[in-house]
């Protein structure tokens, strides 16, 4: 396994000439993380986060400053093509960017074609061909399966194969796009008949993105120790959820409708490169857990492969930003509850030979912590509907309601590093059409 190198663009003493990028929260210059976006009247173009700008991409390969294959993956409106690129191009590109953005020589030439974001839209950043959701937050699964199963909440084959879903693509938004509560069929337990209608008992997920790189041809499996290279970043994941459809309607194929109305996610891809400082090792399994098969095991994983990224959940309801009232803090965690490493996630998906391609999306699956101050979703939160979050002001909540807003936040943290976030993840729920 060879994981991307820590280099001088992590650089602690690094800083650069925009303003208000040193010290930035989610993006200073040894993030550096990719996106679509467009400006006020402009069209869609390739970017890179710095402070509260984005640098146009497309405007610095136009004034020559990018190498030719580059420059023409750039001058897309969507990031598929960066991602196909050799991984040693996409190396060299950060180090160009890294340069403009730090040397004050770049200053004069690169300033006009900084764009403020907050003037921007952000789109999303690939054609997503596929988008698959796992499930290795452990202790996210012990809990869903505890209400299921309080005896036995994890089934046998869990500690074998990194469970997951084939999702829908098509319903993949960028931060900020309103979500439409789903209507649908739900049972309630008294009832022999379901009934068709808007959700009551609408969720979030907590979760992280992986985004594929130079896929594999169909029939060829990815190997462990070469899945890091199949793998361009990272962003946050919302899989909102609709907990009375999913009861009902999951047995016997899994998740469907409950799932595929709305997935929201963090612009941004975070790339392995600048992650490169933030890779751990694996937490150990707990002792009689079974090791992985040999297909999924590499020790250079084991020891590096995991990701130092907290996690936090925030809500605020209608009436808290009516009232100006900060949002609520739902949760606060890590992504230390994945009980597979992102790296075993891309080789299980391609074991069978299935074909990933630059470009599609991968979900960790909803990450929590052993405990409820890092649950990280409500039906965890409120045990299974039972118990009620009551906010700030006195509302309370046992799901989602219209009007409510939440927002997912991840920063990656490391000892001698400069800790960076990956932007906002957040929507509105509006109401049932
Ligand atoms: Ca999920």
């Amino acid at each position: 396994m060879t994981f991307p190198m820590i280099d001088e663009t992590h650089d602690p003493k690094r800083s650069s000439w925009v303003e208000g990028a040193d010290g930035h929260a989610d993006f200073p210059i040894q993030n550096l993380p990719y996106g679509i976006f467009a400006p006020v009247d402009g069209r869609p173009r390739a970017g890179v986060a710095i402070g509260d700008h984005i640098l146009d991409l497309d405007a610095v390969a136009e004034a020559g400053l990018l190498v030719p294959s580059a420059a023409a993956a750039l001058a897309e409106p969507r990031l598929n093509a960066l991602l196909a690129l050799p991984s040693v191009e996409r190396r060299a590109l950060r180090h160009a960017l890294s340069r403009y953005l730090s040397e004050e020589g770049y200053r004069a030439r690169l300033q006009p074609l900084l764009h403020r974001a907050g003037d921007c839209e952000l789109r999303l950043p690939a054609s997503i061909g596929d988008y698959t959701d796992f499930y290795v937050g452990i202790h996210h699964a012990t809990n869903i399966g505890k209400l299921f199963r309080p005896d036995n909440p994890l089934l046998p084959n869990y500690k074998y194969v990194p469970i997951g879903y084939h999702g829908r693509a098509s319903s993949v938004r960028p931060s900020g796009a309103a979500v439409t509560r789903p209507s649908g069929q739900r049972k309630a337990p008294d009832s022999d008949t379901p009934i068709f209608g808007p959700s009551i008992r609408l969720d979030y997920e907590l979760e992280l993105g992986i985004w594929i790189c130079g896929g594999n041809a169909l029939g060829e499996p990815i190997a462990i120790v070469d899945a890091a290279d199949h793998i361009a970043g990272f962003c946050l994941l919302n899989d909102w959820s609709a907990r009375d459809f999913q009861a009902w309607e999951y047995v016997p194929l899994g998740p469907f409708l409950a799932k595929s109305f709305h997935s929201t996610i963090s612009p941004w891809i975070v790339t392995a490169e600048a992650m490169a400082p933030f890779r751990q090792a694996q937490p150990p399994r707990p002792d009689g857990d079974p090791l992985p098969l040999p297909h999924l095991w590499d020790e250079a994983d084991q020891a590096r492969g995991a990701l130092a990224v907290e996690l936090e959940v925030f809500l605020s309801s209608a009436r808290m930003r009516q009232q100006g009232e900060a949002p609520l803090r739902l949760s606060i965690g890590d992504a230390s509850s994945m009980y597979w490493t992102p790296q075993q996630i891309v080789t299980h998906h391609a074991s069978n030979g299935c074909n990933l391609n630059s470009g599609d999306l991968l979900g960790t699956g909803t990450l929590s912590m052993p405990t409820p101050d890092g649950f990280g979703s409500l039906v965890e939160l409120t045990q299974g509907g039972k118990v009620s979050i009551v906010l700030p002001n006195g509302e309370e909540r046992l799901f989602l309601e219209d009007g409510d807003e939440l927002t997912l936040k991840a920063t990656a943290r490391a000892d001698g590093y400069v800790p960076f976030g990956f932007g906002e993840c957040r929507a509105i729920v509006v109401p049932a059409r």
